[in-house]
């Protein structure tokens, strides 16, 4: 039976073999609690012909549970320092492909067209570096990818932010673009114990299930998410203020958005925070005819 790498002894003589010193830069806090480690597994319902796809391995904590589980699992890690590391923590898994990459700026559907040839599905598992969670969740939806789902470890307050429903305080524009791609869901809520070095913010387990089609029908994509970043542009202004402000030439077309928004029967004294995400499709697709058109 193989040790398992996630207990703090043997992360310990790990990072004493190699002379490792984490970067906080790269937010580098490493799990060594192997019973989170299958909890984060589980959610991901792997089967032995699941691909996976994990960002930052780390020294391979998550990885090798990852190898037990799956098919295949393709690890892109930033940092050179680890790669002999990794190649020593994982040498008994030969299903696992480690892409020495910064995964922002990695050609994911490549990997995915060379990599996984004979998976039934790809899911993506990770513990994320905190710096750049909310960038590389979003180049995973809209690269659109083959990808079944995501379940990944972040900030819980940025977890809160992607799970929560329309009037409630965490709700904003990085809700409605994370649902308008997957359901999103908390699964777990993570103590700081479990990592190494300790990070100062509480994490989360979010499990993301990509949608078949969006959840609601735009017309055009991008004016869409120029309307909700523009709703939410101060949260103490009402949505008519908002959009006036925030949305080119606003100020000139005051009249013709608000009989927008009263014909749509959103009131224009209502706060961006208690639109659904139906209602904000509803308010872009007629939007559209005003902007666009007088643009
Ligand atoms: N998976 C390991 C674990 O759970 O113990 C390590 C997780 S640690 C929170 C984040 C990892 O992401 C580190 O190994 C770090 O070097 C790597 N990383 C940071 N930025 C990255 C990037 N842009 N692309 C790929 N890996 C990155």
């Amino acid at each position: 039976m193989i040790k398992d790498i996630a207990t703090p002894a043997r992360t310990r003589e790990i990072l004493d073999k190699y002379g490792f010193s984490f970067k906080k830069s790269l937010g580098q806090n490493f799990l060594i609690d192997t019973n989170i480690l299958r909890r984060i597994v589980d959610f991901a319902g792997l089967s032995d012909t699941t691909g996976v796809i994990e960002i930052g391995p780390g020294i391979g904590a998550l990885t090798e549970q990852l190898a037990r589980r799956a098919k295949k699992v393709v690890a892109f890690e930033i940092d050179q320092r680890l790669l002999p590391i990794l190649a020593d923590t994982l040498s008994s898994y030969p299903n696992v492909c480690i892409i020495h990459q910064d995964v922002l700026k990695a050609d994911i559907r490549s990997v995915i067209d060379k990599e996984f040839k004979d998976v039934s599905d790809i899911m993506v598992v990770a513990n994320l570096p905190y710096y750049v969670t909310t960038p590389i969740i979003m180049k995973l939806l809209t690269d659109a990818l083959p990808i079944r789902g995501i379940v990944v470890m972040l900030q819980k307050e940025v977890a809160d932010r992607i799970s929560a429903r329309p009037g409630t305080k965490d709700y904003g524009s990085l809700s409605i673009a994370v649902q308008y791609y997957t359901e999103a869901e908390t699964v777990m809520n993570v103590p700081r114990t479990v990592f190494m070095p300790q990070p100062n913010v509480d994490s989360a387990v979010i499990r993301l299930v990509k949608r078949d089609k969006p959840a609601v029908e735009v017309n055009n994509e991008s004016f869409f998410f120029q309307v909700v970043r523009a709703s939410f542009g101060q949260r103490r202004k009402t949505i008519l203020n908002n959009l006036i402000s925030h949305l080119p030439n606003g100020k000139q077309l005051k009249e013709s958005v608000e009989g927008t928004l009263t014909d749509l029967g959103i009131d224009p004294r209502r706060r961006g925070e208690t639109l659904t995400i139906e209602e904000f499709a509803a308010l872009s697709n007629s939007l559209a005819k005003v902007f666009c058109e007088k643009a």
